[in-house]
């Protein structure tokens, strides 16, 4: 099968430990983007939100070991992440999924959706720039 199944409730831990209680925390997927995950079985990322008992909030991609510290959000809800496993900056790379429109299996026209997809540079590979192909 090429399409994930990405259950929206619940986060699989990672084998790898993390050095704070972050990994204690209850990370959860918020509606809009269980909504968004149903819709779009081939997302690469789907984030999931925590808060600990300062109030600091962390994101962890659904299926993912390492948490990212929520620094800055701006009004528009654009966040900043610090990996919360190492402290570096968290980065973006595109993941580009085909969309497979034809009739004719696994073929396409071509065009792509792109998606932005964050990990940690030191502690996780960089994800494949071709996800999930998308199936019309
Ligand atoms: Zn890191």
């Amino acid at each position: 099968m090429l399409i994930k199944n990405i259950n929206p409730y619940k986060v699989v831990c990672g084998t790898n430990f993390m050095p704070t209680a972050i990994e204690k925390l209850d990370f959860r997927v918020n509606q809009e983007w269980a909504d968004c995950a149903r819709e779009n079985p081939w997302l690469d990322f789907v984030p999931a939100f925590a808060k600990d008992s300062k109030g600091q909030e962390f994101m962890r991609g659904v299926g993912r070991s390492v948490a990212y510290k929520i620094k800055t959000e701006d009004a528009k809800g654009k966040q900043t992440y610090e990996c919360g496993q190492c402290g570096g900056e968290v980065m973006a790379t595109n993941v580009a999924h085909p969309i497979l429109d034809s009739p004719i299996c696994c073929s396409g026209s071509g065009r792509v959706r792109n998606e932005q997809v964050p990990y940690c540079p030191k502690c996780e590979t960089r994800p494949r720039g071709s996800g999930e192909p998308i199936i019309l």
